[in-house]
């Protein structure tokens, strides 16, 4: 089969591997019909990952049908349309059963980090019982791609970590892939202000078509009309959906006292500096963390509604075979204007 595989920081090629197997009782393997380029895989690319070794590959966001199930699984079978989560659980130890997935023992973020990716024709995924969930057919494949990372991960740690509630004030600050879907997860919050901000006035437009109350730059005075916004005081939650270093700081100007700061961005670098000023920083909660993917039954059933659009994520599609074009297109996303990149299966 052809798959993407990682050589060495900023080295990856789209050539022919050996096909997966079924090597333990609970795998299953998948053929891929659509999959997705995340942030995370950009920061592997680059060499940001140090636990990703030579010869992997890549990717962690798939939708594809069962080709073959091992023994062991017993929800699934061969012919099956599935969304493959980005993280693998075994469903049995500690972790697993506390509802920390991420955290699972034998378990995590595995595929196209610790052990073969979804950039493929076919992958194979451990736990498939609980590692892959049966699509419904009304739920189209770049729908489906939404829920393997973007939208549990935007809602898990954003949006339930920053306890957004009814009445609420957010703002996202970053309006890429991770900012548009926290925005589209707070609203099931029903809060009663949503504010984005971005430098990229096309980000900042994707943000205003999800239904925010206020898109703004973040300019000088942006902290102080947004704050205003917010009642006087600050947002209850600031979702920081950008990895620059000083975005930490304008969340924790933007924030109320006492309110909560949720980190869904990608780091690699320093992601947390408190501002250091001649005044106490005021109470806040930070929230960040591997998403466990517990969500993914309740958002597939939101997206079996209709309540997700594909297309406001989505910037690119891509056949299989593209995939190098795709990758050198996500990788310059401030020329390109690329936020969600997605390859398709073709035929
Ligand atoms: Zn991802
Ligand atoms: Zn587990």
């Amino acid at each position: 089969m052809r798959a993407l595989v990682y050589h060495e920081p900023g080295e990856v090629s789209w050539q022919n591997v050996p096909d997966p197997q079924v090597s333990e009782p609970c795998d299953a393997v998948v053929r891929i019909d659509a999959v997705s380029i995340c942030r995370a895989d950009l920061r592997i690319m680059r060499g940001a990952v140090a636990e990703v070794d030579p010869g992997r590959i890549l990717g962690h966001e798939a939708v594809g049908t069962v080709a073959r199930a091992g023994p062991g699984v017993a929800g699934l079978g061969v012919g099956d349309r599935v969304v493959i989560s980005a993280v693998t659980a075994c469903g049995r130890c500690g972790p697993c059963l506390a509802g920390r997935r991420g955290q699972c023992l034998d378990g995590g973020w595995l595929l196209g980090r610790r052990i073969d990716g979804v950039q493929a024709e076919f992958v194979r995924v451990p736990y498939a019982d609980t590692s892959a969930h049966l699509l419904p057919r009304r739920v189209a494949d770049d729908t489906a791609l939404l829920l393997s990372d973007l939208l549990p991960t935007a809602y898990e740690i954003g949006v339930l970590g920053g306890r957004v509630e009814p009445g609420a004030s957010v703002v996202v600050v970053g309006c890429g892939a991770f900012g548009l879907a926290a925005i589209a997860t707070a609203k099931l919050r029903s809060p009663a202000l949503i504010v984005a901000i971005d430098k990229n006035p096309a980000r900042l437009e994707s943000a205003r078509r999800l239904g925010v109350d206020l898109a703004v730059h973040p300019s000088l005075q942006c902290a102080a009309d947004v704050v205003a916004a917010a009642g006087g005081i600050g947002a209850d939650t600031v979702i920081k959906a950008v990895d620059v270093p000083d975005a930490f700081e304008l969340c924790t100007r933007l924030v109320r006292p006492g309110g909560r700061i949720a980190d869904i961005s990608a780091h690699g670098r320093p992601a947390m500096l408190f501002p250091e000023e001649d005044r106490h920083v005021p109470p806040m909660t930070v929230a960040a963390g591997l998403v466990d993917a517990v969500s993914i039954p309740a958002l597939l059933g939101l997206a079996a509604a209709g309540r997700f659009d594909a297309g406001a994520f989505i910037t690119h599609r891509f056949d299989l075979d593209e995939m190098l074009k795709a990758y050198e297109l996500a990788s310059r996303p401030r020329e390109t204007g690329a936020s969600k990149v997605a390859l398709f299966r073709s035929g």
